[in-house]
């Protein structure tokens, strides 16, 4: 017998089923047993009447919460119950797998252990159905993304994570054994994605791990996480990146809305909001302004950068102002830059750059890169970086290599941002930091 998805369960009506998912409540009374089985579409309320079947009511008696189990029975439409409106009534049953008690995690009590302990039980936390939504919600996130590449001349890629060097500065690397030498790993597909330019593929994306040996103990870093890439030529400046990821976001925000924004509003209390475009967009002078503005001051140490504070300060000003809850930091100085971010003719001390912040979170940066090698390489050795090991790099501005820009984001950061999460623990499968590993 094919399995009836609990969703589907009304199409089914006098019919017999076979269902199939977890144990969420058992109500064993005198006379009547209930059942609340759940699976990935829903709950529905299984109802055995203890006379009838001695052994079925002690087999369900003996059962515990979250056991896995495959019910037989017959739909029927009871508008009394309270979910869904209709009843399973129980034939036989099936114990998958009876879970030990007590759980060490209850995914259907009300209120929830630290977030530190739901990391070592995840499994269990991720049972809850806000988890399962979020993963369903992240799923019709990287759908849509990869939708509006394609429909824009995109490619994929899969850049390797194993690096024999690094990419950008050492600091943030992991160095790993390789064999009888060392490697590292990827702490962004960068130079690969160039790669691409110079391959001559126009347009490209990859959606892929990224690693950071950060010692971050923050609520928004990882020291693995999923990197959204992508990077396009013959652009004119990095005004055509920015205007391609806003359109791309707000495509991916009416997806997301069409598919699960009931989900969304349900489960994390957040009513989507399609963001219009163009996004505002504030140079870095204008931002030290309005900081400078709300008294708000820096930390000496972020000189030319702008600290978590003064981010969500910005996204706050420009919800105000502008009712977005999006804003585009550009023309960051070159001290806070990486050497390949293109420089503005007219003002060399200002790159060609960008962040893009999300309810004051930031989730983006991207750029205009160089494409000529003399510059580039005249910048890298400003930032005093050696020639020599980023030289397969350079080469691919050797022969012949158009004007391009990108960006890198963070995936779990845009989880957080649209569905209004405090925590990237929240936000990941699995979450890496300086102290976890496990599970
Ligand atoms: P931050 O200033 O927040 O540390 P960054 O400037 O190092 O970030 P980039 O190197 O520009 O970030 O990476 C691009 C994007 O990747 C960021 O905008 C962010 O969304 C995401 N990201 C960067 N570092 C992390 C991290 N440690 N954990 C999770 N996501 C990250």
């Amino acid at each position: 017998m094919e399995r009836t998805l609990i969703g589907n369960l009304r199409q089914a009506i006098g019919q017999k089923v076979k269902v199939q998912g977890f144990l969420h409540v058992l109500r064993d009374q005198k006379k009547m047993q209930f059942l609340v089985l759940r699976d990935t579409t829903g709950m529905v309320q299984v109802a055995h009447y203890r006379p009838a079947n001695e052994d079925l009511a002690n087999q369900i008696s003996a059962l515990t919460p979250e056991s896995a189990l495959t019910i037989f029975g017959t739909v029927v439409d009871n508008p009394i119950v309270k979910l869904g409106g209709l009843e399973i009534q129980l034939e036989s049953l099936l114990v998958n797998n009876l879970a030990e008690a007590p759980l060490p995690l209850d995914p259907t009590a009300e209120t929830l252990p630290s977030i530190d302990y739901r990391m070592d039980w995840r499994y269990l936390d991720l049972r809850r159905r806000q988890s399962l939504t979020l993963f369903q919600v992240e799923t019709a996130v990287e759908m849509a993304m990869r939708e509006y590449w394609v429909q824009n001349g995109f490619i994929e890629i899969q850049s390797p994570k194993i690096m024999g060097a690094p990419s950008e500065s050492g600091a943030e690397l992991f160095e790993i054994k390789y064999f009888e030498g060392k490697a590292y790993l990827a702490q962004s597909p960068q130079f690969y994605k160039q790669m691409a330019m110079a391959a001559g593929f126009d347009r490209v994306f990859e959606i892929g791990p990224v690693f950071r040996a950060d010692p971050s103990f923050t609520s928004r870093h990882m020291t693995e996480f999923t990197g959204i890439d992508m990077e396009m030529s013959w652009i004119d400046s990095h005004d055509d990146v920015m205007s391609f990821q806003e359109r791309w976001l707000q495509y991916i925000y009416k997806r997301v809305k069409e598919t699960h924004g009931e989900a969304i509003q349900e489960y994390f209390g957040v009513d989507l909001v399609v963001p219009e475009v163009p996004f505002p967009r504030l140079t870095m002078a204008e931002a030290y302004a309005i900081l400078k503005d709300q008294n708000y001051a820096l930390p000496p140490e972020k000189k030319g950068d702008i600290d978590p504070g003064g981010e969500r300060l910005l996204g706050q000003y420009v919800k105000e102002k502008y009712g977005n809850d999006f804003v585009f930091i550009i023309d960051w100085p070159i001290a806070v830059r990486p050497f390949y971010h293109m420089r503005h003719e007219d003002n060399p001390g200002l790159t060609k750059s960008f962040d893009l912040l999300g309810s004051g979170l930031e989730i983006t940066t991207g750029a205009q890169r160089e494409h000529r090698y003399d510059i580039l390489l005249r910048q890298a050795e400003e930032k005093g970086l050696h020639a020599e090991p980023i030289q397969d790099y350079l080469n691919f501005f050797r022969y012949g290599c158009p004007p391009h820009g990108g960006f890198g984001l963070g995936l779990a950061r845009l989880m957080m941002v649209m569905l209004n999460l405090p925590n990237i623990r929240e936000a990941v499968y699995l979450f890496r930091g300086p102290n976890r590993l496990t599970p």
